[in-house]
């Protein structure tokens, strides 16, 4: 069947950005996935900075065409509201399906072979069989999501998470009502509100409970409600399960992990994207110079924040009485609220971050 440099297991937005970024760097690849475009998956569509930095480098430039800029990010409940604004950096909304098309065309551009609705029978450290035939590579990258079967070969498998959350995700036609995204806190659930067209808004859900849907907990979230009222969905309601887990090593001999098979940060984050994006660019720059060291290093410098934000608003959506006393905190001090959210966007903080847990400490206990 042939030889390749790099073959791509998983053809979702980390795959792809693994196999542009890898052949922008002069390899061969291959990318192979089950399914078959359009493909879709249940996202809040939001692409923070990093994300569009990272596409930018793989020449994937978003524009107000075929996304929908927004400016910062709101967190509010019952009690408390506040907005932390992006400063210069851009950040987009954009349905999962034309995020998917435009990283296809990319990779096509670029001469990377592409194998949908392909069926991988086995894996072994050379290569493996798709389709019955078998493919020689010199380097696999698992970029099969969350369920990885790469990473089970591979015996890169981690502890279980402890806690897993559903996210529900349906788009509705109405003209934005904001140019931010608007996180709603209610009791153990989010509801979050993303612009992602000057038509459409996309609206996901994340809750503990498996059986919650966005018409049920919309109760929770009158806000939402009255701007939702007699509006109908322009897409059916699908969910997925979010958690926070990583693999135990993200590399062993010639296979690297990439993406939700490395790492997932629970959906509320919105960093998985960003995060797969960095990770991709680092793994080529390894594959390039034949050594995945580098990249190991670089995941752990890469998730170390994502994984410790999302720990902070796990933490949050446990207890009602910490969230609504850290959200009137930052309704209180506006300032600390815009500096916890440049840390989680990746941008350097204006003040030493110590400084700012002082602060944020202080401002708790009284
Ligand atoms: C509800 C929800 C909302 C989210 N919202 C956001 C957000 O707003 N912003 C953000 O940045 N992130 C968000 N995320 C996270 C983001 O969606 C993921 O981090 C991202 O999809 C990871 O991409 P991936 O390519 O690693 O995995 P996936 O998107 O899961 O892609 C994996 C691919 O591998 C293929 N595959 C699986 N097994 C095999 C196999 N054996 N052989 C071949 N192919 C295989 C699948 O078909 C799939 O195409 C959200 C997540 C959830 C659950």
């Amino acid at each position: 069947m042939g030889t390749t440099d790099v073959l791509v297991i998983g053809g979702g937005p980390a795959g792809l950005a693994t196999a542009i970024a890898a052949r922008l760097k002069g390899l061969r690849v291959v990318v192979v996935d089950s399914r078959i475009p359009p493909l879709d998956k249940p996202c809040g569509e939001g692409l923070l900075p990093e994300a569009v930095e990272s596409l930018s480098c793989l020449g994937i430039c978003l524009d107000s065409v075929c996304a929908l800029p927004f400016v910062g990010i709101r967190f509010s409940d019952e009690h408390s509201s506040s907005v932390a604004k992006f400063a210069s950096r851009t950040a987009f909304g954009m349905r999962r399906t034309a995020l998917h098309a435009t990283l296809v065309a990319r990779a096509a551009e670029l001469g990377v072979t592409l194998r949908w609705g392909a069926r991988v029978s086995d894996l072994s450290f050379c290569g493996a069989f798709i389709d019955g035939g078998f493919l020689r590579c010199s380097w696999i990258v698992g970029a099969d999501g969350q369920h990885s079967a790469v990473r089970e070969f591979a015996r890169l498998g981690g502890r279980r998470p402890h806690r897993f959350r559903f996210g529900f995700r349906r788009h509705y036609a109405v003209a934005p009502w904001s140019d931010i995204v608007e996180v709603h806190w209610a009791e153990k659930s989010q509801l979050i509100v993303t612009p992602i067209s000057p038509g459409e808004i996309c609206v996901t859900l994340f809750s503990s409970d498996s059986r919650l849907r966005i018409d049920r907990a919309l109760d929770r979230f009158p806000a939402v409600a009255e701007h939702l009222r007699n509006l109908t969905p322009t897409s059916t309601e699908t969910g997925a399960i979010t958690s926070l887990s990583r693999a135990r090593a993200v590399a062993r001999r010639n296979i690297a992990l990439v993406g939700d098979a490395s790492c997932t940060v629970d959906g509320i984050a919105g960093q998985g994207l960003s995060l797969a994006f960095r990770q991709a660019l680092a793994l080529a720059d390894a594959l390039a110079a034949g050594d995945l060291s580098a990249y190991v290093s670089a995941h752990r410098r890469l998730t170390r924040v994502p994984i410790r934000m999302s720990r902070l608003l796990l933490l949050m959506n446990a207890s009602v009485a910490l969230r609504s006393r850290i959200l009137r905190v930052f309704a209180r001090h506006p300032a600390l609220f815009s500096k916890m959210i440049s840390i989680h966007i990746g941008q350097p903080a204006p003040v030493e971050a110590r400084g700012l847990l002082g602060v944020g400490w202080r401002a708790l206990r009284t």
